[in-house]
C-alpha cells in the first residue's frame, strides 16, 4: 500500500448553507501549527476546548470549540483538528482561508475517507459504507450501511478468504509432496471443504445482493395498453395519488417516475405511456421512451384489463417487450372480471390477479416483487453492498466452481489452486487489499468534500 500523503488538508465538513454549527476539519502534520496560530495554543487531545479563532492580524473570526485528535487515534489516522464554529458560509470560508494561509490545502472529495483507508483505519468496503450511510434513503438502508461501516460485510469476506487460503494450502501441499500419495480425487475432506466454501460464497452473494437492493433499489416498469389501470396500480403501490388516472386512453403521455418504498426496499417505478403505435408526435416520444425504460428495468409488470381478457393489443406488447428483464403479467380489475385474487403460473408465465381499485391482491404482489428481486423478508438486510462488491463476489464464486471442477473432475490440483488464488484476489478487491489506484480514485471521487 502506498505511503500516506504528507500534506495537510482542510474542508468544511458540515453541509453547505446556514446552520447552528459549522465544522471545519483538518488532517495532516500541520494541525498543531494551525492550532498554535489560529487558536493561540494546541487544545488538549480529545477535549472540547473553547477558543477564539483568530485571523493573521489577530482579529477574531469566530468563537467556538476546537477538538484535537493526535495521530494515530483519529478518523484518518493522522493528526486531525476540528474547529466547531458558527454554521454560516462566510464565516466558515474565513476559517478555511485562514487554514490555507497557514499551509493547509483544500481537500478533494472523499479525501478524508481516502486517508483513513490508506492508513488502515477503514478498509475499502467500510469507507464506501461511510458514503452510503450518509446517502441512505431509507431507514433499513441506513441501518445496513452502519453494519457495513462497523465491518460486518468485511468480516464475512475475510472468513471466506481464509477458507480459500486454507483449501489452497491443502491442495498445494498435496502437489508438493506427491510421494505422500495424497490422492486429491479420493480426498473426501477436500470435497467437503470445497462444498462448504461454495455454500458460504453463495450465502454471502445472496446477502450482498440484498444489500445492493437496499442501497440502489430496483427499477420497475409498468407497461400495458392504455386504460388497463397502470396509473392506478402505480398509485396503489405508492400509496398516494401521483399519476393522472383518467378514462381517456393515452393521457399518460410521458414517463412518470416515482420512488416508493416496498417495506423498506427502495423501488423506482416507471409508469409508461401507453405502449402502442400512435401518430401523435408528443405521444410518440412518450412511447419511445417507454420502450427504452423497459429495456433497462429490473422487472416489467405487464398490466392487462382482466375484464377484457388478453387482447390482441396486449399480445403485441407482450411480444415486443425487451427480452432481458424478467416480467410478470398483472391481471387487473378482478373486481369486474370476478376472478379470485392470487398468484400462479399462467400461459404467459407467472401472473398475479389484483384490483388496483379495491386494493385486493396488492399485498401478495408486493411480496412477490420482493421475492423476485431476491429480497427476503426478515433478512433485515444484514449489511449494505454495492454493485462492485456483487460483481467481485460473482467472479469469486465462478472461480470457486471452476476450481471444484478442476479438482473433482480432472484431479488437476495446480489449476484448482490457481483458480482459488484468483478467487482470493477478486474478494480482495472488495476490501481494497488488491485494488488499482485508478479504481480507488474513482470510488473516492464520488464522495462529497469534507467526507
Ligand atoms: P392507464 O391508462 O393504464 O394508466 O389506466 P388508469 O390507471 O388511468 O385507469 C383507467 C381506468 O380504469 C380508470 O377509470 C380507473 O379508475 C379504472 N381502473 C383502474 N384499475 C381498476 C380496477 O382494478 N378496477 C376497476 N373497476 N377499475 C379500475
Amino acid at each position: 500500500m502506498s505511503q500516506p500523503p504528507l500534506d495537510t488538508i482542510v474542508a468544511v465538513a458540515t453541509p453547505p448553507g446556514r446552520g447552528g454549527i459549522g465544522i471545519v476539519r483538518l488532517s495532516g502534520p500541520l494541525c498543531r501549527t494551525v492550532a498554535a496560530a489560529l487558536l493561540e495554543r494546541t487544545p488538549e487531545p480529545r477535549r472540547a476546548t473553547h477558543a477564539v479563532f483568530r485571523d493573521a492580524d489577530g482579529t477574531a473570526i469566530d468563537d467556538g470549540l476546537a477538538l484535537y485528535f493526535p495521530a494515530p487515534h483519529s478518523f484518518t489516522g493522522e493528526d486531525v483538528l476540528e474547529l466547531h464554529g458558527h454554521g454560516g458560509p462566510v464565516v466558515l470560508d474565513l476559517v478555511v482561508r485562514r487554514c490555507t494561509g497557514l499551509g493547509a490545502r483544500l481537500a478533494r472529495p472523499g479525501e478524508f475517507s481516502e486517508r483513513a483507508f490508506l492508513n488502515d483505519k477503514l478498509d475499502l468496503a467500510q469507507a464506501e459504507a461511510v458514503a452510503d450511510l450518509i446517502d441512505s434513503g431509507t431507514e433499513l438502508a441506513a441501518r445496513a450501511a452502519l453494519r457495513s461501516l462497523q465491518g460486518e460485510f468485511s468480516r464475512r469476506v475475510h472468513v471466506l478468504v481464509e477458507g480459500l487460503i486454507a483449501l489452497r494450502t491443502h491442495i498445494e501441499a498435496a502437489i508438493d509432496f506427491p510421494d505422500e500419495e495424497l490422492d486429491l480425487l479420493a480426498d473426501s475432506s477436500l470435497r467437503q471443504r470445497l462444498a462448504a466454501l461454495q455454500e458460504d460464497s453463495a450465502r454471502l452473494q445472496a446477502a450482498a445482493n440484498q444489500g445492493r437492493l437496499l442501497r440502489d433499489g430496483m427499477t420497475l416498469v409498468i407497461a400495458g395498453r392504455p386504460n388497463v389501470g397502470k396509473s392506478s396500480l402505480l398509485n396503489a403501490l405508492a400509496g398516494f395519488d401521483s399519476a393522472i388516472v383518467t378514462d381517456v386512453p393515452g393521457t399518460t403521455r410521458d414517463l412518470l417516475r416515482e420512488h416508493i418504498s416496498l417495506d423498506g426496499l427502495p423501488v423506482h417505478v416507471v409508469d409508461t405511456a401507453g405502449l402502442r403505435a400512435t401518430n401523435d408526435v408528443v405521444e410518440r416520444i412518450g412511447v419511445d421512451r417507454a420502450w427504452e425504460a423497459a429495456a433497462a428495468a429490473d422487472e416489467i409488470l405487464l398490466v392487462i384489463d382482466d375484464s377484457a381478457g388478453i387482447t390482441r393489443e396486449d399480445l403485441t406488447i407482450l411480444e415486443r417487450l425487451p427480452p432481458g428483464p424478467p416480467r410478470l403479467l398483472v391481471r387487473n380489475k378482478i373486481d369486474l372480471s370476478g376472478r379470485a385474487a392470487g398468484a400462479g403460473d399462467g400461459e404467459h408465465g407467472q401472473e398475479v390477479r389484483i384490483s388496483a381499485r379495491t386494493g385486493t391482491g396488492l399485498q401478495p404482489l408486493r411480496a412477490l416483487l420482493k421475492a423476485r428481486m431476491g429480497y427476503a423478508d426478515g433478512g433485515e438486510g444484514e449489511f449494505l453492498a454495492r454493485r462492485r462488491h456483487l460483481d467481485a463476489l460473482q467472479r469469486a464464486h465462478a472461480l470457486l466452481e471452476q476450481a471444484a471442477a478442476q479438482l473433482l473432475d480432472h484431479g488437476a490440483g495446480e489449476l484448482a489452486a490457481e483458480d482459488l488464488r484468483q478467487a482470493q484476489l477478486a474478494l480482495g478487491e472488495i476490501t481494497g487489499e488488491f485494488t488499482s489506484d485508478d479504481l480507488l480514485g474513482r470510488i473516492f471521487a464520488t464522495f462529497c468534500i469534507g467526507k
